[in-house]
């Protein structure tokens, strides 16, 4: 196996296989990434409020903050969030100011998903001495939404849970339940691992959000589709999820641009993402979210594209069906 040299890979790269070990894959994914941002320990990379329903069915306000802070420790080979982090940990102290920042002008919000692009109860992340200060800062939420890695779910979010005033969530990406294309993306987690997970977090009475993918890696168009749908199943009946959020599988982390160069990725067509919402909220269990951000790379259709997007924003805002038009240029008939 040649070294790490980046140059190595320009000459027949479209042929290089993708590796068998975890660790051959994290060096492969790796080295196909193009550059990350720059970003500011001291400043948020976002922070903006969307609209999402409750647990009730309110549509109600969230503020949504990205931290910025250094990169997750593992290397799925579906992400691309390592490219507003940094390689090193922020100062102590850098976290707490950057929530600060971004309360300042949202008093009256009342939920607050915060994110870190990798795992909160990452030390290297989020330092585990600082938990008590964030918690202090946030305690005017009712519900604080965290992600993390399901591995590293354990004492520190007990601690985490009781130092907030609100409910703690906490978003997992389970990505699919496609257990051979599950190990393949190197998130280092099986279905095991993600129910003991849920055992433990509903012990806890911390509530669980999930994200998956919509046309993993290695699936094609109708078994992205149809997995898609069994991980909702398996988010409701196995892990009790309150939350499943759909994510369109989407390029630009270098890794997926040469799968797709090799045949073994595509982004899924909108209507999947359309057909696996539908599918869940049909049978229910748990609020089904679409993520619609960058929807336009799933369709060529720029007739039928402006409609298709405000319905899955409705179907977001009010977790029901609206019916779709037949489009008359694509021939497209959203369920
Ligand atoms: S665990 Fe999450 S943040 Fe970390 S590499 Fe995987 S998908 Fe990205
Ligand atoms: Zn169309």
């Amino acid at each position: 196996m040649p070294d790490s040299r980046p140059e190595l890979l320009t000459l027949g790269q479209d042929l290089l296989p993708y590796p068998e070990s975890p660790a051959e894959r994290t060096r492969w994914i790796k080295r196909l990434r193009p550059e990350r941002a720059l970003i500011d320990h001291e400043q948020p990379v976002a922070v903006f409020v969307e609209r999402e329903p409750n647990a009730q069915g309110e549509l109600e306000e969230v503020l949504t903050v990205f931290l910025a802070t250094r990169e997750c420790p593992w290397h799925c080979l579906m992400c691309d969030l390592w490219k507003h982090t940094s390689t090193s940990p922020p100062k102590v102290g850098a976290i707490p100011r950057q929530i600060e920042q971004a309360l300042t002008n949202f008093p009256n919000v009342k939920t607050i998903k915060l994110y870190n692009s990798g795992s909160f109860f990452d030390p290297q992340s989020i330092r585990p001495q600082e938990d008590k200060e964030i918690a202090q800062l946030l305690s005017r939420f009712s519900r604080v939404i965290v992600e993390s890695h399901p591995l590293l779910i354990g004492d520190r979010a007990r601690r985490f849970r009781d130092q907030l005033g609100g409910q703690l969530e906490i978003a997992v990406g389970l990505e699919t339940v496609d257990e051979p294309t599950l190990e393949k993306l190197n998130k280092r987690v099986t279905l095991g691992d993600f129910e003991r997970m849920a055992r433990w977090m509903e012990i806890e009475w911390i509530d669980l959000r999930t994200f998956i993918l919509v046309r993993s890696p290695f699936q094609s168009e109708e078994s992205g589709r149809i997995w898609a749908c069994r991980s909702i199943d398996f988010a409701i009946d196995s892990l009790g999820a309150k939350v499943a959020s759909l994510i369109p599988t989407r390029g630009g982390n270098g890794a997926l641009e040469l799968l797709s160069k090799q045949g073994l990725f595509s982004p899924p067509k909108l209507e999947s993402l359309e057909s696996a919402i539908a599918y869940g909220l049909n049978r229910g269990g748990c609020r089904i979210f679409a993520d619609v951000w960058n929807l336009e790379l799933l369709t060529e259709c720029s007739f039928c594209f402006p409609t298709r997007r405000e319905r899955l924003q409705i179907i977001n805002q009010t977790q029901r069906i609206p019916p779709a038009a037949l489009c008359a240029h694509c021939g497209s008939n959203p369920q």
